[in-house]
Protein backbone atom coordinates (compact mmCIF):
# COMPACT_ATOMS: atom_id res chain seq x y z
CA UNK A 1 0.00 0.00 0.00
CA UNK A 2 1.64 3.83 -0.91
CA UNK A 3 2.09 5.36 1.84
CA UNK A 4 1.86 8.76 -0.05
CA UNK A 5 -1.25 10.69 0.99
CA UNK A 6 -2.59 13.55 -1.06
CA UNK A 7 -4.95 14.70 1.61
CA UNK A 8 -5.95 18.46 1.87
CA UNK A 9 -4.94 18.58 5.42
CA UNK A 10 -2.27 16.13 6.44
CA UNK A 11 -2.96 14.48 9.93
CA UNK A 12 0.83 14.47 10.92
CA UNK A 13 3.25 17.44 10.37
CA UNK A 14 6.88 17.25 10.87
CA UNK A 15 8.97 20.05 11.67
CA UNK A 16 12.75 20.12 10.98
CA UNK A 17 15.58 22.87 11.29
CA UNK A 18 18.38 22.47 9.16
CA UNK A 19 21.80 24.46 9.43
CA UNK A 20 24.50 22.87 7.57
CA UNK A 21 23.67 19.48 7.71
CA UNK A 22 24.56 18.43 4.18
CA UNK A 23 26.65 15.43 5.65
CA UNK A 24 23.76 13.87 7.07
CA UNK A 25 20.74 15.24 5.51
CA UNK A 26 20.89 11.74 2.75
CA UNK A 27 20.83 9.26 6.08
CA UNK A 28 18.09 11.43 7.35
CA UNK A 29 15.71 11.09 4.36
CA UNK A 30 16.71 7.65 4.08
CA UNK A 31 15.34 6.67 7.42
CA UNK A 32 12.71 9.21 7.62
CA UNK A 33 10.51 8.84 4.73
CA UNK A 34 9.97 4.87 4.68
CA UNK A 35 9.16 5.23 8.73
CA UNK A 36 6.94 8.25 7.90
CA UNK A 37 5.09 5.82 4.78
CA UNK A 38 5.20 3.14 7.21
CA UNK A 39 2.92 5.16 9.55
CA UNK A 40 0.07 5.21 6.72
CA UNK A 41 -1.62 8.43 7.69
CA UNK A 42 -1.22 11.75 5.92
CA UNK A 43 1.57 13.28 6.76
CA UNK A 44 4.08 16.58 5.87
CA UNK A 45 7.21 16.89 6.47
CA UNK A 46 8.70 20.68 6.66
CA UNK A 47 12.26 21.41 6.64
CA UNK A 48 13.16 24.93 7.72
CA UNK A 49 16.61 25.85 6.38
CA UNK A 50 18.21 28.04 9.37
CA UNK A 51 20.73 29.78 6.57
CA UNK A 52 22.92 27.26 5.80
CA UNK A 53 26.18 28.11 4.31
CA UNK A 54 27.09 24.76 2.76
CA UNK A 55 25.00 22.39 0.26
CA UNK A 56 22.14 21.68 2.53
CA UNK A 57 19.18 24.14 0.68
CA UNK A 58 20.66 22.06 -2.90
CA UNK A 59 19.89 19.14 -1.24
CA UNK A 60 16.57 19.64 0.72
CA UNK A 61 15.28 21.03 -3.02
CA UNK A 62 16.37 18.14 -4.59
CA UNK A 63 14.40 16.09 -1.77
CA UNK A 64 11.47 18.46 -2.61
CA UNK A 65 11.76 17.24 -6.02
CA UNK A 66 11.91 13.50 -5.46
CA UNK A 67 9.01 13.82 -2.96
CA UNK A 68 6.62 17.27 -3.56
CA UNK A 69 3.54 15.88 -2.26
CA UNK A 70 4.86 15.45 1.45
CA UNK A 71 7.54 18.12 1.64
CA UNK A 72 8.04 21.59 2.11
CA UNK A 73 10.81 23.69 2.71
CA UNK A 74 11.28 26.85 4.21
CA UNK A 75 14.43 28.82 3.35
CA UNK A 76 15.14 31.97 5.55
CA UNK A 77 17.69 34.23 4.46
CA UNK A 78 19.54 33.88 7.35
CA UNK A 79 20.77 32.15 10.76
CA UNK A 80 17.86 32.91 13.40
CA UNK A 81 18.67 29.89 15.26
CA UNK A 82 16.96 26.55 16.03
CA UNK A 83 14.27 27.75 17.68
CA UNK A 84 13.34 30.67 15.22
CA UNK A 85 13.46 27.92 12.97
CA UNK A 86 10.87 25.80 14.58
CA UNK A 87 8.54 28.76 15.24
CA UNK A 88 8.57 29.53 11.23
CA UNK A 89 7.96 25.63 10.45
CA UNK A 90 5.29 25.61 13.34
CA UNK A 91 3.35 28.10 11.04
CA UNK A 92 3.42 26.44 8.18
CA UNK A 93 1.99 23.33 9.47
CA UNK A 94 -1.20 21.65 8.83
CA UNK A 95 -1.45 18.86 11.01
CA UNK A 96 -3.61 17.73 13.92
CA UNK A 97 -0.17 16.64 15.50
CA UNK A 98 3.03 18.61 14.97
CA UNK A 99 6.35 16.69 15.66
CA UNK A 100 9.46 18.48 15.76
CA UNK A 101 12.96 16.77 15.44
CA UNK A 102 16.38 17.18 14.70
CA UNK A 103 18.23 17.00 11.43
CA UNK A 104 21.30 15.30 12.72
CA UNK A 105 19.41 11.62 13.16
CA UNK A 106 20.31 11.95 17.08
CA UNK A 107 16.49 11.69 17.17
CA UNK A 108 16.27 8.47 15.39
CA UNK A 109 12.83 8.62 13.05
CA UNK A 110 11.91 5.37 13.85
CA UNK A 111 10.29 6.26 16.94
CA UNK A 112 8.06 8.83 15.58
CA UNK A 113 5.17 6.58 15.89
CA UNK A 114 5.48 5.96 19.74
CA UNK A 115 4.85 9.98 20.27
CA UNK A 116 1.73 9.63 17.19
CA UNK A 117 -0.03 6.96 19.64
CA UNK A 118 0.87 8.52 22.61
CA UNK A 119 -1.38 11.49 21.22
CA UNK A 120 -3.87 9.42 20.21
CA UNK A 121 -4.83 8.53 24.09
CA UNK A 122 -5.73 12.27 23.97
CA UNK A 123 -2.65 14.04 25.40
CA UNK A 124 -1.68 17.40 23.65
CA UNK A 125 2.24 17.77 24.70
CA UNK A 126 4.09 14.21 24.55
CA UNK A 127 7.62 15.34 25.43
CA UNK A 128 10.22 12.49 25.54
CA UNK A 129 13.40 11.18 27.61
CA UNK A 130 16.12 10.10 26.06
CA UNK A 131 16.96 6.26 27.33
CA UNK A 132 20.75 6.88 26.84
CA UNK A 133 21.71 9.95 25.63
CA UNK A 134 24.61 10.00 23.28
CA UNK A 135 26.47 13.27 23.81
CA UNK A 136 29.48 14.06 25.42
CA UNK A 137 30.08 13.49 29.25
CA UNK A 138 30.06 17.64 29.44
CA UNK A 139 26.97 17.97 27.94
CA UNK A 140 25.12 15.46 29.41
CA UNK A 141 26.38 16.30 32.90
CA UNK A 142 25.78 20.77 32.43
CA UNK A 143 22.12 19.94 30.99
CA UNK A 144 21.88 17.60 33.52
CA UNK A 145 22.26 21.07 36.15
CA UNK A 146 20.64 23.33 34.19
CA UNK A 147 17.25 20.59 33.71
CA UNK A 148 16.98 20.58 37.75
CA UNK A 149 17.84 24.77 37.63
CA UNK A 150 14.41 25.03 35.45
CA UNK A 151 13.00 22.88 36.87
CA UNK A 152 13.36 24.66 40.33
CA UNK A 153 12.75 28.08 38.83
CA UNK A 154 9.58 27.72 36.22
CA UNK A 155 6.88 25.74 36.58
CA UNK A 156 7.96 23.98 33.48
CA UNK A 157 8.09 20.11 34.58
CA UNK A 158 10.26 18.67 31.42
CA UNK A 159 12.46 15.90 32.68
CA UNK A 160 15.18 16.13 29.54
CA UNK A 161 14.35 19.70 28.30
CA UNK A 162 17.23 19.43 25.48
CA UNK A 163 15.57 16.99 23.55
CA UNK A 164 13.59 18.05 20.53
CA UNK A 165 11.58 14.96 19.39
CA UNK A 166 8.16 16.03 20.86
CA UNK A 167 5.04 15.97 19.73
CA UNK A 168 2.27 19.19 20.00
CA UNK A 169 -1.48 19.40 19.41
CA UNK A 170 -3.03 21.77 17.31
CA UNK A 171 -4.73 23.72 20.22
CA UNK A 172 -0.79 23.83 21.42
CA UNK A 173 0.26 24.80 18.57
CA UNK A 174 -2.60 27.54 17.45
CA UNK A 175 -1.45 29.34 20.78
CA UNK A 176 2.23 28.87 19.84
CA UNK A 177 1.54 30.67 16.52
CA UNK A 178 -0.15 33.57 18.51
CA UNK A 179 2.91 34.63 20.23
CA UNK A 180 5.79 37.10 18.79
CA UNK A 181 8.13 35.73 21.15
CA UNK A 182 11.69 36.86 19.75
CA UNK A 183 13.88 34.61 22.27
CA UNK A 184 12.07 31.60 23.38
CA UNK A 185 12.70 27.60 23.82
CA UNK A 186 10.20 26.14 22.11
CA UNK A 187 9.40 23.06 24.44
CA UNK A 188 8.91 25.25 27.23
CA UNK A 189 6.45 27.60 25.32
CA UNK A 190 4.23 24.62 24.19
CA UNK A 191 4.26 22.68 27.58
CA UNK A 192 2.82 26.23 29.00
CA UNK A 193 -0.33 25.78 26.36
CA UNK A 194 -0.56 22.55 26.90
CA UNK A 195 -3.95 20.79 28.98
CA UNK A 196 -2.64 17.35 28.97
CA UNK A 197 1.03 17.13 28.83
CA UNK A 198 2.89 13.84 28.96
CA UNK A 199 6.49 12.41 28.26
CA UNK A 200 7.74 8.83 27.20
CA UNK A 201 10.94 7.91 26.62
CA UNK A 202 13.07 7.32 23.24
CA UNK A 203 15.95 6.20 22.29
CA UNK A 204 18.63 8.72 20.93
CA UNK A 205 21.96 8.35 19.39
CA UNK A 206 25.09 9.88 18.01
CA UNK A 207 25.12 12.33 15.79
CA UNK A 208 24.78 10.50 12.48
CA UNK A 209 26.93 13.32 10.82
CA UNK A 210 28.69 16.39 11.15
CA UNK A 211 29.02 18.34 14.11
CA UNK A 212 27.06 19.88 16.72
CA UNK A 213 26.10 23.29 15.62
CA UNK A 214 26.21 25.01 19.48
CA UNK A 215 28.96 26.22 20.45
CA UNK A 216 29.42 27.12 24.31
CA UNK A 217 28.45 30.61 23.80
CA UNK A 218 25.25 29.81 22.01
CA UNK A 219 23.93 26.96 24.69
CA UNK A 220 24.86 29.86 27.64
CA UNK A 221 22.53 32.45 25.43
CA UNK A 222 20.05 29.36 25.09
CA UNK A 223 19.99 28.56 28.78
CA UNK A 224 19.30 32.35 29.33
CA UNK A 225 16.28 32.43 27.24
CA UNK A 226 15.03 29.23 29.29
CA UNK A 227 15.56 30.87 32.62
CA UNK A 228 14.45 34.45 31.38
CA UNK A 229 11.79 33.61 29.18
CA UNK A 230 9.73 31.66 31.59
CA UNK A 231 10.71 32.68 34.97
CA UNK A 232 11.58 36.08 37.17
CA UNK A 233 12.94 34.05 39.88
CA UNK A 234 16.75 35.09 39.20
CA UNK A 235 15.95 39.15 39.33
CA UNK A 236 13.67 38.20 42.59
CA UNK A 237 16.73 36.54 44.24
CA UNK A 238 18.56 39.36 43.77
CA UNK A 239 16.44 41.56 45.12
CA UNK A 240 16.15 39.23 48.26
CA UNK A 241 19.85 38.69 48.59
CA UNK A 242 20.04 42.18 48.16
CA UNK A 243 17.71 42.84 50.99
CA UNK A 244 19.38 39.93 53.12
CA UNK A 245 23.18 41.59 52.44
CA UNK A 246 21.58 44.88 53.90
CA UNK A 247 20.42 43.52 56.87
CA UNK A 248 24.06 42.14 57.14
CA UNK A 249 25.81 45.16 56.61
CA UNK A 250 23.46 47.08 58.91
CA UNK A 251 24.50 44.64 61.23
CA UNK A 252 28.25 44.20 61.02
CA UNK A 253 28.28 48.50 61.00
CA UNK A 254 26.67 48.04 64.65
CA UNK A 255 29.60 45.92 65.35
CA UNK A 256 32.27 47.80 63.98
CA UNK A 257 30.98 50.91 65.77
CA UNK A 258 30.77 48.86 69.13
CA UNK A 259 34.25 47.85 68.88
CA UNK A 260 35.14 51.34 67.95
CA UNK A 261 34.08 52.19 71.38
CA UNK A 262 35.24 49.47 73.27
CA UNK A 263 38.86 48.60 71.53
CA UNK A 264 39.56 51.53 70.11
CA UNK A 265 40.60 52.14 66.36
CA UNK A 266 41.89 48.95 64.45
CA UNK A 267 43.21 48.17 61.04
CA UNK A 268 43.61 44.75 60.97
CA UNK A 269 41.64 42.13 58.58
CA UNK A 270 41.81 44.57 55.91
CA UNK A 271 42.08 41.71 53.41
CA UNK A 272 39.02 40.09 54.75
CA UNK A 273 37.32 43.00 54.25
CA UNK A 274 38.83 43.14 50.72
CA UNK A 275 37.95 39.82 49.80
CA UNK A 276 34.11 39.95 51.04
CA UNK A 277 34.46 43.39 49.78
CA UNK A 278 35.48 41.84 46.01
CA UNK A 279 33.05 39.27 46.51
CA UNK A 280 30.21 41.16 46.69
CA UNK A 281 31.28 43.32 43.40
CA UNK A 282 31.48 40.00 41.62
CA UNK A 283 27.65 39.45 42.96
CA UNK A 284 26.65 42.78 42.21
CA UNK A 285 27.47 43.08 38.22
CA UNK A 286 26.37 39.40 37.82
CA UNK A 287 23.06 41.28 39.16
CA UNK A 288 23.58 43.87 37.07
CA UNK A 289 24.34 41.55 34.28
CA UNK A 290 21.21 39.46 35.18
CA UNK A 291 19.32 42.27 34.84
CA UNK A 292 20.69 43.39 31.48
CA UNK A 293 19.53 40.11 30.07
CA UNK A 294 15.95 40.86 30.88
CA UNK A 295 16.79 44.35 29.81
CA UNK A 296 17.51 43.26 26.64
CA UNK A 297 15.25 40.80 26.02
CA UNK A 298 12.64 43.56 26.48
CA UNK A 299 14.81 45.84 24.21
CA UNK A 300 14.84 43.39 21.27
CA UNK A 301 10.73 42.51 21.90
CA UNK A 302 9.73 46.15 21.44
CA UNK A 303 11.49 47.11 19.03
CA UNK A 304 9.23 44.56 16.89
CA UNK A 305 11.57 43.58 14.03
CA UNK A 306 10.26 40.64 12.17
CA UNK A 307 11.96 37.92 13.93
CA UNK A 308 12.97 35.77 11.07
CA UNK A 309 12.70 36.52 6.88
CA UNK A 310 11.49 33.27 4.85
CA UNK A 311 13.01 34.17 1.66
CA UNK A 312 11.43 31.15 -0.15
CA UNK A 313 8.93 28.46 0.76
CA UNK A 314 9.22 25.30 -1.12
CA UNK A 315 5.95 23.63 -1.69
CA UNK A 316 2.24 23.31 -3.22
CA UNK A 317 3.45 21.34 -6.49
CA UNK A 318 0.69 18.97 -7.59
CA UNK A 319 -0.79 17.47 -4.25
CA UNK A 320 -2.57 14.46 -6.57
CA UNK A 321 -0.89 10.81 -5.73
CA UNK A 322 1.02 9.83 -8.12
CA UNK A 323 0.76 6.87 -10.36
CA UNK A 324 3.10 3.95 -10.01
CA UNK A 325 4.65 5.36 -13.29
CA UNK A 326 5.06 8.97 -12.03
CA UNK A 327 6.52 7.69 -8.37
CA UNK A 328 8.37 5.71 -11.09
CA UNK A 329 9.71 8.60 -12.91
CA UNK A 330 10.09 10.79 -9.82
CA UNK A 331 12.15 8.09 -8.14
CA UNK A 332 10.14 7.34 -5.04
CA UNK A 333 11.96 4.79 -3.01
CA UNK A 334 8.68 2.10 -1.67
N1 LIG B 1 20.10 24.15 14.19
C1 LIG B 1 19.50 25.24 13.55
N2 LIG B 1 20.05 26.48 13.72
C2 LIG B 1 21.14 26.70 14.51
C3 LIG B 1 21.70 25.60 15.18
C4 LIG B 1 21.15 24.33 15.02
O1 LIG B 1 18.52 25.08 12.83
O2 LIG B 1 21.56 27.84 14.60
C5 LIG B 1 19.51 22.80 14.00
C6 LIG B 1 20.49 21.72 13.57
O3 LIG B 1 20.62 21.67 12.17
C7 LIG B 1 19.82 20.47 14.13
C8 LIG B 1 19.17 20.97 15.39
O4 LIG B 1 19.02 22.38 15.25
O5 LIG B 1 18.82 19.98 13.28
C9 LIG B 1 19.97 20.63 16.63
O6 LIG B 1 21.29 21.08 16.49
P1 LIG B 1 22.56 20.24 16.96
O7 LIG B 1 22.34 18.79 16.66
O8 LIG B 1 23.78 20.86 16.41
O9 LIG B 1 22.48 20.48 18.53
P2 LIG B 1 22.86 19.45 19.69
O10 LIG B 1 22.34 18.09 19.32
O11 LIG B 1 24.33 19.49 19.80
O12 LIG B 1 22.14 20.02 20.88
MG1 LIG C 1 22.29 17.10 17.69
Amino acid sequence: MSGTMSAAKPELSIVIPVYNEEAGLANLFARLYPAMDRLGLAYEVIFVNDGSRDNSVAILAEQYRKRPDVTRVVLFNGNYGQHMAILAGFEQTRGDIVITLDADLQNPPEEIHKLVAKMREGYDYVGSIRRKRQDSAWRTYASKAMNRLREKITNIHITDQGNMLRAYGRNVIDLVNQCGEVNTFVPALAYKFSRKPTEIVVEHEERAAGESKYSLYSLIRLNFDLMTGFSLVPLQFFSLMGMVLSLLSALLVVVLLLRRFMLGAEAEGVFTLFAIAFFFMGVILFGIGLVGEYVGRIYQQVRARPRYVVQTILQGVPHAVPTPEQAEKRGIAR
